[in-house]
């Protein structure tokens, strides 16, 4: 990530949670440097959605997940709802320790 502004909130959800949705906090616009597949350096700067979406796949690349972002309340909550559903809720147990990189 080279840069970043804004502020936006959005409804986000991810393949690891199916039917789980929760409103996220994230920048409106990010500048990020990225190798493609033949190693080449690109830059992009993307905002709204997109950035939103660069944003929750990078999250995934150190282990943070979407509901990392929410409070104890809204996690028992959604744990509660896996559980109704019989959905393995051991991924919102573990909340991620900060890291600092
Ligand atoms: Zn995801």
């Amino acid at each position: 990530m080279i840069d970043e502004g804004g502020e936006q909130e959005g409804e986000e959800g991810c393949l690891s949670f199916p039917g789980i949705y929760a409103q996220v906090k994230r920048p409106q616009w990010v500048k990020i440097e990225a190798q493609d597949e033949t190693g080449a350096v690109k830059v992009y700067e993307v905002k709204d959605f997109m950035a939103r979406a660069f944003l929750h796949e990078m999250d995934h690349l150190t282990g943070k997940l979407f509901i990392d972002y929410l409070s104890n309340i809204k996690r028992n909550a959604i744990k509660k709802k896996m559980q109704k559903h019989n959905l393995p809720d051991n991924k919102v147990n573990n909340k991620n320790k900060k890291r600092h990189v």
